[in-house]
């Protein structure tokens, strides 16, 4: 059943990775305060689509992860960010692609969702943004010292999906892309049915990994036609056993419509909180091992 039972649920990540011993709790300090955000919009009835830009915004802030401040840098070394917000009541979704000097790509992609394009890119991206407000920023102070010194690919985009207590669900995802990419690249992230989905009568899915893979896999698509099935954690299980197809790690966050949250990853890490109306207090975990222990 949809909708008006008052039980609410969050499930964010900070990226498919590897995290060094030193960042660890820079991550989960982050994750926890992000995963309050949300959870404080949740709480007080608010809507999905609002916890996951809350959320968002805060990952976004902190250069520990690659989205906003402190985002992986292209082959020019500058950073061009990607972000996404889909409404699962709707489907309505707003996206940005290869967008530069703004402080929240994921509050242009909430600025779109109402319009009738769903993605803009470079230029485009930054006229809509300029034009609506959204936070503006020199280019150059998204960048952070230890970007410039990592040569390796990062995955490290952020993501989150909600349930509201409408029964609405929404799921978001900002990344400052791969490491070394060529300019113009766009990622998964922006791409509906890739990095993200939601839809009200099954559930929703954000994503986080190398970007070409997840994209030729669909993989946002394949875990919604699993979810009911499968459930969550094994929709994304099985969608994610086909990146061995086509190279690359990932890891992925749902929800399905009753608010059952499940996650899974392939990457040496996954940040991941979660809370839920049953289960308020916070839930965070950096991979899927450390979780398993807690359960045994
Ligand atoms: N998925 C992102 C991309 O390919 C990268 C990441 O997860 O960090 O753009």
């Amino acid at each position: 059943m949809i909708g008006q039972t008052g039980r609410w649920a969050l499930i964010l990540h900070g990226g498919a990775k590897e995290i060094a011993p030193e960042e660890q709790e820079d991550n989960r300090a982050g994750c926890r305060q992000a995963l309050a955000a949300g959870t404080q919009v949740l709480e007080r009835g608010g809507s999905a689509i609002d916890a996951v830009e809350a959320s968002i915004r805060v990952l976004e802030a902190l250069p520990v992860f690659n989205a906003g401040l402190g985002s992986a840098l292209n082959s020019l070394g500058e950073v061009e960010m990607c972000a996404a917000l889909m409404d699962g009541n709707t489907l309505d979704i707003g996206a940005v692609g290869a967008l530069m000097g703004v402080r929240h790509p994921v509050s242009v992609a909430r600025k779109m969702l109402r319009e009738t394009p769903i993605l803009l890119v470079g230029g485009g991206a930054f006229m809509f943004a300029r034009d609506n407000h959204a936070e503006l920023c020199d280019p150059s102070a998204l960048i952070v010292e230890k970007r410039k010194e990592s040569l390796e690919a990062l995955h490290d985009t952020v993501g989150a999906v909600a349930l509201d207590s409408s029964g609405n669900i929404a799921a978001g995802t900002s990344t400052g892309g791969l490491t070394g990419a060529l300019k113009g690249r766009m990622g998964d992230s922006a791409m509906p049915g890739c990095g993200y989905y939601a839809d009200n009568s099954i559930g929703g899915v954000a994503l986080s990994g190398h970007g070409e893979g997840i994209a030729r896999i669909a993989a946002a698509a394949q875990i919604m036609a699993a979810i009911e099935r499968d459930g969550a954690e094994d929709a994304i299980a099985k969608a994610l056993s086909q990146m061995s197809r086509v190279g690359g790690d990932a890891g992925g966050i749902a929800i399905d419509k009753a608010g059952r949250t499940g996650w899974w990853h392939n990457s040496p890490s996954f940040a991941v909180a979660m809370a839920s109306s049953d289960s308020p207090e916070a839930n965070i975990w950096l991979n899927k091992q450390e979780d398993t222990k807690q359960d045994g």
